[in-house]
């Protein structure tokens, strides 16, 4: 199975992350959004990264441009005819990806490997609205991804071994560290990070103390490089609720209820960092 063309769903901050470091490391990238201005901005920040990398001496201004040069700017789905993997990185809703997938199935070739960023829902789920679920495979970049060493890699119920090992060899070739993990709510990391972030949250709606207190306990207690809260804006207030519902939903156990101080945020649109304000403001 040899890869060769990337195409990356969403443009946001994930995606534009993966389609960052898929680009450093050879892969020709079809960066795709379905809005403009997303994409637009998404790129933008790659662009930034990128001279950042060239001002700090890690690499030159040649390098920047033959890695600006390997992308192509997509904004109609067609084009994943021509990917050899698609990863996709939009919304964490499962009716989105649904969407999407089926979408796909019927677009790519056959030996497309079809890989969600997804942080919490069933590949298995996903893989099924396709005619090719051996090829469906979960691939949890953590963010942000250029500085960030894991990939969970889930293998969905009906995932072929060769689609396994293929993604597992990609993973190595963007510098990153596959580990494998079965397809479970949450995989291994939200299962274990998110119901934190959802406990501080509660702390901070109960008046236990307030967020910076809540922060710095687990800043300097824990010796966490950040504090949950902060990590929650960073994360997205949105993804981290839809991640808290697929818990709850798929588990179908209390202790994964969402703080309702998280879904009024996200009702308010304050998504964190993204959005200029979330438990913080941001400029
Ligand atoms: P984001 O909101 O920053 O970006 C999502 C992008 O997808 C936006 O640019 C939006 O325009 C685009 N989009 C929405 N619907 C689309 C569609 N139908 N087709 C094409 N593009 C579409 O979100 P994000 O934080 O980058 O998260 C993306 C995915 O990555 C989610 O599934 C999330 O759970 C997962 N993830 C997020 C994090 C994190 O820390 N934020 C970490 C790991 C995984």
């Amino acid at each position: 199975m040899t890869i060769q063309n990337v195409f990356v769903i969403g443009a946001g901050q994930m995606g534009g992350g993966i389609a960052q470091v898929c680009a450093q490391a050879g892969y020709q990238v079809t960066l795709h959004d379905i809005n403009e201005e997303a994409y637009n901005s998404g790129f933008q920040v790659i662009t930034k990264n990128l001279s950042r990398n060239v001002e700090k001496g890690r690499m030159t201004e040649e390098e920047k441009q033959e890695v600006i040069g390997r992308f192509t700017k997509s904004l109609d789905l067609q084009n994943a005819k021509s990917a050899d993997i698609v990863i996709e990185a939009a919304l964490e809703n499962m009716e989105v990806k649904k969407t999407i997938f089926a979408e796909l199935d019927e677009i790519a070739p056959e030996h497309t490997i079809l890989a969600t960023n997804t942080s919490s829902l069933p590949i298995t789920e996903i893989a099924a609205v396709t005619k090719r679920p051996g090829k469906v495979i979960g691939m949890h970049f953590m963010n942000p991804v250029p500085v960030m060493q894991l990939v969970e890699i889930i293998r969905g119920l009906a995932t072929d071994d060769e689609v396994y090992m293929a993604v597992e060899e990609m993973t190595r070739k963007l510098k990153k560290t596959p580990v494998e993990v079965n397809d479970y709510p949450g995989f291994v990391a939200n299962r274990v990070l998110m119901p934190m972030i959802n406990e501080a949250i509660f702390t901070l709606y109960e008046g236990v103390a307030t967020k910076e207190a809540i922060d710095d306990v687990m800043k300097m207690g824990m010796n966490h490089p950040m504090g949950p809260l902060q990590l929650a804006d960073f994360i997205g207030l949105d993804t981290c609720l839809y991640i808290m519902e697929t818990l709850y939903e798929g588990f179908g156990d209390s202790k994964y209820r969402p703080c309702p101080l998280l879904r009024k945020y996200v009702k308010a649109g304050w998504y964190g960092k993204k959005a200029g304000r979330g438990f913080y403001t941001y400029d």
